[in-house]
Order: C-alpha cells, then structure tokens, then sequence
C-alpha cells in the first residue's frame, strides 16, 4: 500500500536522535503524527520538506482509525519562503501553527476541509507579505468560528442592546456602555469596534473589508488571544514571542 495526502506542517519535534515527529494538518483527516526517520541527518532526502510552514506531499501507508503514521518519503508542494526567512513572518507564521494544532482535532471533523483551506490561506497571505497583526486576527477570528467560540459583536453580550461602547474578553464579545462601566471595562473608540466588527464577521476570506477599515492592531489581537486563553483554557505560547519580535522593530 502507498498512500499519498497532502499536508501542511504545524510543528516539528526531535524523536530518538536523528528522528523527527511532525503535527500536521491535512484536509483529510484533520490533524496527523507522522514519524519522520532520519530527518535530523545532513544527508536525508525528506529534511527540507517537513519544515514548520511548509505545504508536503507524503507517502505512507494509512490505516483507518490511527492518527499516527511512518513518513515514507516527503515532497515539497508549496515552501512559503518568506516564513523561512524573516523573523517577523517566522513568528507570525508560528502563531498560526499553534493556533491550527490547538483548534484542529485528531480525527475527520466536518470542518477539517475549511480549517486546511483557512491556514493555507494565513500562511499565503503571511507570505505575500500581509500584515501579520491583521491576518492572525482574520485567522484565529474564523477558527473560534468553527470551534463554537466566536466572538460575540452584534450586541451587548450582557443586556442585548445594539448600542455598544466597549469589548470584553473574560464576556466574549461587545458590550453597552452600562454593562462595560458595572464590569469595569474600559470603553473603546468606535473606529475600534468597527474593525472589530468587520474582521470577525468578514474573516480572512473578506480581509480586503478589514484593511478598508485600517487593519487590526496589536492590541485587538491580544483581546482575541486573552478570548482563546479563558474560553478553552489554552495559551497561545507563540504570542509573547511575536510581541517580542514586534516591540524590538
Ligand atoms: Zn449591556
């Protein structure tokens, strides 16, 4: 049996000593281990095509209801080069692997497909040289979407009122100017709120409508990484890396 599936790679770990286990994500199947024989050496022939960032086509053999498998061999679709080889982008592009291997499960979902087509897309925009702050808001916006945690901005998340004046993570979305006073929320300007707005409902497909608006900022993406934080208890570790980067500039 020689089995082919087409793959993007989240993460990369050191196995035994000159072995790899790679996370990645397929259309597929969701999220897939792969065991990656010998990938550490100089000489080996899969090495530049299991990188993080990278798009591959690997050969296996798949049996159904495993999630981990032996790479066979490994080949280069798409490298996003760029990821490669700017710090900020390599960051950035971190961000959207560990958002992916957080929110992507180890098995077919139904929303497998759109999870694949929505990173590809984050990493092709990265490279295209997109603002990073505004395509890792789109992205991580569109994947608490399909994890059931979007971002509430249509109204008041406490009281229902469609006049709103501030966001809230620990509430998960927009609230009035009552409710945001009683939690003690500091208001937002409305130009805030409107690209808050616009990216959550636009997403990445829409992100034309999101950069019309002026792009996201630093500071609405650490609303939505403090939003992942207390809905699923998870913590972006590659965002204080990011900010990191983006402070020395
Ligand atoms: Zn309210």
């Amino acid at each position: 049996m020689n089995d082919s599936v087409t793959a993007l790679i989240l993460k990369q770990t050191d196995y035994r000593e000159a072995d790899a286990i790679l996370t990645v994500l397929t259309a597929e199947y969701g999220k897939l281990s792969f065991i990656a024989g010998g990938v550490r050496k100089m000489a080996s022939k899969n090495a530049g095509s299991v990188l993080p960032f990278t798009e591959a086509q690997f050969q296996y053999d798949h049996k159904q209801g495993r999630t981990m498998f032996r790479l066979k061999t490994a080949r280069t679709v798409q490298l996003f080069r760029k990821l490669h080889e700017d710090l900020d982008l390599s960051a950035a592009a971190g961000m959207v692997c560990e958002i992916a291997d957080l929110f992507c499960m180890q098995e077919e979902a139904e929303s497998s497909e759109e999870q694949y087509s929505l990173t590809r897309q984050a990493l092709t925009l990265l490279n295209e040289g997109k603002d990073p702050c505004t395509v890792l808001f789109l992205y991580a916006s569109d994947m608490m979407g399909l994890f059931g945690i979007a971002a509430d901005v249509d109204e008041c998340v406490r009281c229902f009122s469609t006049t709103v004046s501030a966001v809230s993570a620990a509430e998960g979305g927009f609230l009035c100017a009552d409710c945001a006073s009683l939690l003690n929320v500091p208001p937002s300007t409305p130009a805030r709120l409107r690209r808050f707005r616009l990216a959550v409902k636009g997403g990445l497909r829409q992100i034309r409508y999101t950069e019309e608006a002026g792009g996201m900022r630093l500071e609405d993406l650490e609303i939505l990484m403090e939003m992942i934080r207390l809905h699923t208890g998870m913590q972006i570790r590659s965002f204080s890396f990011f900010k990191r980067i983006l402070s020395i500039e």
